[in-house]
C-alpha cells in the first residue's frame, strides 16, 4: 500500500478498506459519529473587494470540535474522509450548514457570497449537482450566492467526468473557483474548456509577495491570465498591508487572508462585520445583528 503521512501524523492508506490502521478505523468511525452529533463547526473567513474595501463574501472552513481529542483542523481529518468515502456526508453537511448561514445573513440584510470547498471524490460524484440544487432550494438561497472551490488535482483525476459534473453545476448558476491555483501540474487548456469563474491564487505565492520578486512576478502573471480570460481573481494568504497594496495596484479583484481576518466562528465574524465599515449591508444591520 502507498502510505501518505497526513499533517495530523496519522498514516492514510490509499486502500482505505484493507490498509487502514486501527487508529484510522477508530477515527473513521468517530468521524461518522462526529458528523451525526453535529461536532463539525464552520469558521468563516471574509474576502474583501480590493477596489472598494467592502466585504464581498466568506469562505466556510470546517473544524471538528471533538469531544475527547479537542479542536481539530481540516488537515487532521479531511484526507481520511476523502480516502474512506465519508467525504460525501461531510461535504453535504458543510453545504447544508453554510447555506443555512447564508440564508440567515440574507434575512439580516447581509449580502455575502458563500464559498465551500469540495473534494475530488465529490466532484466525481454524478449526483452532486442534484444534491446541491436540492440544498439551495431547501434553504431558499439563489445559486449565484454560492461558490464551490475545486482544485486542479481534482479536475485531473478524471477530466471527462469532472467536466460533466462541472457543466451541470455551472448550469445551476453558481460560481466555480479553482483553489490553490498555480500549484497544480495541469496545462492551461482546461481553463478554457471548463466553466470556471474564479481563480484563487495559492497562498504560497501571495504570502511572500511583498518581499520576493519571483513570487510577485508569478502573482502578476496569474492576475493578468485571469483578467484576460474574464475570470475573477482572488488572492489567498494576504498577511500584510504591503501585499494588499500591491494586489490592489495589480488589479486583483478580491483579497483573503490574516491581514483582513482569520477564519472565525460565526459570532466573531458578525462582530467583525459590525466594526468594519466595509460590509455590503443592503438595508442597515438588522436587530439580530446589532443586538
Ligand atoms: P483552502 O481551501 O485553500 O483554505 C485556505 C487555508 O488557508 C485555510 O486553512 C485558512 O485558514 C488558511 N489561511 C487563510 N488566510 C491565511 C493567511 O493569511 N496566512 C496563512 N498562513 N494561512 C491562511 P484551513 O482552515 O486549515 O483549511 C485547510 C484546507 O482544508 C483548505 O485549504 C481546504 O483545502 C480544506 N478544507 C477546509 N474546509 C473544508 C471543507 O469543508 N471541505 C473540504 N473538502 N475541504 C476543506
Ligand atoms: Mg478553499
Ligand atoms: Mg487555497
Ligand atoms: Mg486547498
Amino acid at each position: 500500500y502507498v502510505a501518505k503521512q497526513a499533517h495530523s501524523g496519522y498514516a492514510i492508506y490509499d486502500d482505505g478498506d484493507t490498509g487502514a490502521s486501527r487508529e484510522n478505523l477508530a477515527l473513521i468511525a468517530d468521524l461518522r459519529r462526529g458528523i451525526e452529533d453535529d461536532e463539525l463547526v464552520l469558521h468563516y473567513q471574509p474576502k474583501a473587494n480590493l477596489a472598494t474595501g467592502r466585504t464581498a463574501g466568506v469562505e466556510a472552513l470546517v473544524r471538528w470540535d471533538h469531544s475527547e481529542r479537542g479542536f481539530l483542523y481540516p488537515d487532521a481529518f479531511i484526507a481520511l474522509a476523502e480516502n474512506t468515502g465519508l467525504i460525501r456526508e461531510l461535504t453535504l453537511h458543510v453545504l447544508d450548514r453554510a447555506l443555512a448561514q447564508t440564508r440567515a445573513w440574507m434575512d439580516a440584510g447581509l449580502d455575502l457570497h458563500m464559498a465551500v470547498n469540495v473534494s475530488t471524490r465529490n466532484l466525481l460524484d454524478l449526483t452532486l449537482p442534484d444534491q446541491v440544487e436540492a440544498l439551495l432550494e431547501t434553504h431558499g438561497v439563489p445559486a449565484d450566492r454560492l461558490e464551490l472551490e475545486i482544485t486542479e488535482t481534482t479536475i485531473m483525476a478524471d477530466p471527462p467526468r469532472a467536466k460533466a459534473v462541472l457543466a451541470r453545476l455551472s448550469q445551476l448558476g453558481l460560481s466555480l473557483a479553482v483553489d490553490d491555483f498555480g500549484t497544480g501540474y495541469t496545462s492551461l487548456g482546461w481553463l478554457r474548456d471548463l466553466p470556471v469563474t474564479t481563480l484563487k491564487i495559492d497562498k504560497s505565492f501571495v504570502m511572500p509577495l511583498a518581499t520576493s520578486d519571483g513570487d510577485a512576478k508569478i502573482v502578476r502573471s496569474i492576475v493578468q491570465l485571469g483578467s484576460s480570460l474574464g475570470l475573477q481573481v482572488v488572492a489567498e494568504g494576504v498577511e500584510d498591508q504591503a501585499s494588499w497594496d500591491i494586489l490592489r495596484d495589480l488589479g486583483c479583484d478580491l483579497a483573503q487572508g490574516y491581514h483582513l481576518s482569520k477564519p472565525q466562528p460565526v459570532e466573531r465574524l458578525e462582530a467583525f462585520l459590525r466594526t468594519t465599515d466595509s460590509t455590503s449591508v443592503t438595508g442597515g444591520l438588522s436587530a439580530e445583528l446589532t443586538a
